[in-house]
């Protein structure tokens, strides 16, 4: 998190592809004991100084896999220093790749994609072969058990599959349809199939103001088979304030039927619990045990163990979750319970939405698993947000306000960060902006989900050079959704950030000496000094563009607290603007542009409802003691890097005004536990705890 005027480490070489094994069997082509049959893809992704990374997408040309090992040998010596989508181990020259538990169940004709960084000396050839479980990924020359290929004497594809094979493929099976408007679900068939099949979509029974209205009788051909074609359900305007369901049959003759069920999100107000104006308001905040626990184990960390904080479902496997960290359906459960052990208070739950492909685009730290180049905003669309769009509207949670935080750190990236590749493919792609709509669109229609996006911090949009123009950008984004801007309930500052929420000592309008603070180094023209002005004003500005003046402003306030001795208790008494400022500021940043674990920081304001004019809430969403990224390079699959803004013997660059980072030593990669720096925030906390 932070200021993003970061830079890009390493320099990207011409991407160059590398189909290995294009010849395969023809897809949808079976034979008597064909079980494996694959085409690999391997692609170098970046090339340079000894270093290397590639991407491997495996396509199923077999039968559905429940797990898959995929080997290969490298041919000059290279080693895997970190991979992501699969457990990656490496001996000698040869590679094996084991599923991870989301991956390993791959359908005919599915096909997926790991990745990993390297290192070579000398040459940096491609390995030329590869296997899953064991059979080679060389389709038609497979000296598999399968009978010869012989060509069979008709045409390409092959005679029709036995039509047990053949299947419809819905996506979701669950759809939300906001009342008045329309929502869609995807379909496609498993195989290519020989003729034309012609699949129809038809309402069932149930909610008769839910229609399918666009789609309800589609064509695939041999060539169109494998892509989804949309269904569009529409839900009339009704009066009544029950979200009505009815279930959608997909059929084509021969084949399994699969069964839709469309639930209505009713606008007339009337459904358990509604949609309230500030779903902090009243409620009480969900404990996430898996923080707690470690929060608790720290010394004196139990006066903090039982504040909300945020749930990052920081990629997709963290929607199934682990038997170390609960997965959605998981945390809304225990929220359940807490819900009602509270009595007849609301209770509200906080979600962190942050996989975008090209994730934190101007950093290294919190890199995701998903790239633009590689299929990224699909696969965020259809593995990331649809499931977990559909357990959040799941009835067993509706008397939850569920609120959630929508990708911190993506579009203002937009404005001021275009310089680096990732952020301008983000741009030029549109992914971010489509990535955004999309979640928007599919959380607001669930009534008791919050959206609350992401709007950066004083020292990043503080300027006015990026101010208006951040405002613009969000505007422009969210009246491209469904419902426009009744899709966003507010935004939210500082998130995972230490800027102080008020400076007491001084404002913006403060002159020493004759010079306004802005002339000092440290505010450096800057319009705002601390986060609460900021979210006032940036709140107004969202007004003036266009959105619903009832938004609300959440801070993150996890980590500004900025207690502990070297506090400033009062305002210098200098007279030169330099020494005023850094004398009397409670933030004590060596810059206000560093971000990864900073030395000094305390806890901040404990999360509460309504604490400011134009505030929903101030809000623990970066839960303390979880790290910013590691302090050196550390092998992970996550996909996360090393940004040397994470090194406190780092002198910074350009982007920091060549200061030191101010990064606290020894840290874990983003997100592990970090418990000197839990033990440093719980200390410096302002307001102070015991
Ligand atoms: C990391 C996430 C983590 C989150 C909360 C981010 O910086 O990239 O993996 O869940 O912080 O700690």
């Amino acid at each position: 998190m932070g200021p993003r005027k970061s830079y890009w480490r390493r320099g990207l070489t011409a991407v160059t592809a590398l189909v290995l094994t294009g010849i395969g069997l023809a897809a949808g082509q079976t034979s008597a004991n064909a079980a494996v049959a694959c085409d690999v893809t391997y692609t170098k992704s970046w090339e340079g100084g000894g270093g290397f990374g590639a991407n491997i997408t495996v396509k199923n040309l077999g039968d559905a896999l429940s797990n898959w090992t995929l080997t290969f040998a490298f041919p000059n010596g290279q080693r895997v220093s970190n991979g992501w989508s699969g457990q990656w181990s490496q001996s000698g020259s040869n590679v094996s790749v084991r599923n991870e538990s989301y991956n390993g169940s791959q359908g005919s004709g599915a096909s997926w994609t790991l990745g990993f960084n390297g290192t070579f000396s000398g040459s940096n050839a491609s390995p030329t072969s590869f296997a899953i479980n064991g059979t080679t990924c060389n389709g038609g020359s497979n000296p598999s058990p399968s009978p010869s290929p012989s060509p069979s004497p008709s045409p390409s594809p092959s005679p029709s599959p036995s039509p047990g094979q053949q299947a419809l493929v819905v996506s979701p099976t669950s759809v939300t349809v906001p009342e008045g408007s329309t929502a869609t679900y995807g379909v496609r068939l498993a195989r290519q199939p020989s003729s034309n099949v012609t699949v129809t979509s038809t309402a069932g029974s149930g909610d008769s103001d839910i229609t399918v209205t666009g789609g309800s009788s589609l064509t695939f051909t041999s060539s169109n088979w494998n892509t989804a074609q949309n269904v569009t359900l529409s839900a009339r305007e009704d009066s009544d304030t029950t979200s009505g369901t009815r279930s959608i049959s997909v059929a084509s003759s021969g084949l399994t039927s699969v069964n839709v069920t469309a639930t209505e999100a009713d606008n007339d107000g009337g459904t358990n619990p509604g949609h309230v104006d500030n779903p902090y308001a009243g409620a009480t905040g969900y404990v996430n045990s898996d923080w707690s626990t470690q929060a608790a184990a720290e010394p004196g960390g139990s006066a903090v163990a039982n504040v909300s904080t945020g749930v990052w479902i920081d990629r997709i496997a963290a929607i199934e979750g682990s038997s170390s960290a609960k997965g959605v359906r998981a945390h809304l459960d225990a929220a359940v319970q807490q819900d009602a052990a509270n009595g007849s208070t609301p209770l509200t739950i906080q979600f962190v939405i942050y996989n975008l492909p090209n994730r934190d685009c101007s950093a290294l730290a919190s890199n995701g698993e998903l790239k633009i180049s590689e299929n990224g905003l699909a696969r965020y669309k259809t593995e990331y947000i649809d499931p977990i769009a559909a357990i959040l509207g799941d009835s067993k949670y509706s008397n939850l306000r569920i609120v959630t935080i929508v990708e911190i750190d993506s579009l203002p990236n937009l404005v001021t960060n275009t310089n680096l590749a990732a952020c301008a493919e983000a741009k030029s792609s549109g992914a971010y902006v489509d990535g955004v709509r999309y979640a928007l669109n599919k959380l607001h229609a669930i009534q008791n989900v919050y959206t609350y996006v992401d709007a950066g911090h004083h020292g990043w949009l503080g300027w006015d050079s990026n101010f208006r123009p951040s405002a613009q950008l969000f505007a422009e984004t969210v009246r491209g959704t469904t419902a426009g801007f009744a899709s966003v309930d507010g935004f939210i500052t500082n998130t995972a950030n230490y800027s102080a929420l008020q400076e007491p000592h001084f404002t913006i309008n403060t002159q020493v000496n004759g010079q306004s603070v802005r002339q000092s180094k440290w505010v450096d023209w800057n319009y705002y000094v601390d986060e609460l002005g900021y979210a006032q004003a940036f709140r107004q500005e969202l007004v003036s563009q266009g959105f619903n003046s009832n938004i609300g402003m959440l801070i993150d306030t996890s980590r500004n607290g900025w207690g502990g001795s070297a506090r400033p208790a009062a305002p210098s008494t200098s007279t030169n603007v330099d020494t005023f400022v850094n004398d009397s500021r409670v933030d004590r940043r060596i810059h206000a542009g560093n971000w990864c674990n900073q030395s000094g920081a305390g806890m901040g304001e404990r999360p509460r409802a309504n604490p400011a004019t134009g505030l929903d809430a101030y809000v623990w969403i970066k839960p303390p003691g979880e790290s910013d990224g590691a302090s050196e390079e550390i092998p992970n699959n996550e996909g996360k890097g090393f940004d040397r803004m994470c090194d406190p013997t780092y002198t910074g660059n350009d982007r920091n005004g060549n200061n030191r980072t101010g990064a606290l030593p020894n840290a874990p990669i983003s997100g592990k536990w970090f418990s000197a720096q839990f033990r440093q925030l719980l200390a410096n906390a302002y307001p102070p705890i015991n």
